[in-house]
């Protein structure tokens, strides 16, 4: 089954317009990343790309490449700047695939050993956002 179209009403392509604001962490001509401001964990980040895409499937090949990039330069910035022992890179599909905003996003969570994530849906505090985002940034 094809996707449903891309919807440019969706909270993140607001974001890349400027419409919404966000704590940047990154930004090209390809990819915006910001903090994901209900933080699974510290240093939770964003990444999207600018090529309005719904999900992974729908995301043109030849962008594919380009935009991984930047998920693996922001991936290793986080994990420098946050000290983590490692990382989870999480990206959902429809709403069956546990997708809420449906512009194509790499979650990146720095990980620690012995701490889980935290449960979804609680505001992050705009402090630690905005600290958090200056340190990946720092490490860019
Ligand atoms: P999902 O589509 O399941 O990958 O989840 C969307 C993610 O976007 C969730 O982790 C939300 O906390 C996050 N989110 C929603 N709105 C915003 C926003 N305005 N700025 C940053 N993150 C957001």
């Amino acid at each position: 089954m094809s996707s449903p179209a891309y919807q440019p009403d969706n909270i993140f392509a607001k974001i890349l317009r400027g419409e919404m604001p966000c704590y940047k962490v990154f930004e090209d001509d390809v990819a915006l990343a910001f903090m994901d401001i209900m933080p699974r964990g510290e240093g939770h980040t964003l990444v999207i790309p600018k090529t309005p895409a719904r999900g992974l499937l729908d995301m043109p090949a030849d962008a594919l490449g380009p935009y991984m990039q930047r998920v693996q330069t922001v991936a290793a910035a986080a994990k420098a700047a946050m000290k983590a022992d490692g990382l989870t890179i999480q990206q959902f599909n429809e709403t069956a695939g546990g997708q809420v905003v449906f512009h194509l996003h790499f979650h990146i969570l720095p990980r620690w050993d012995g701490v889980a994530l935290k449960p979804p849906g609680t505001m992050g505090d705009k402090a630690a956002l905005e600290a958090n985002a200056a340190r990946i940034r720092a490490a860019l």
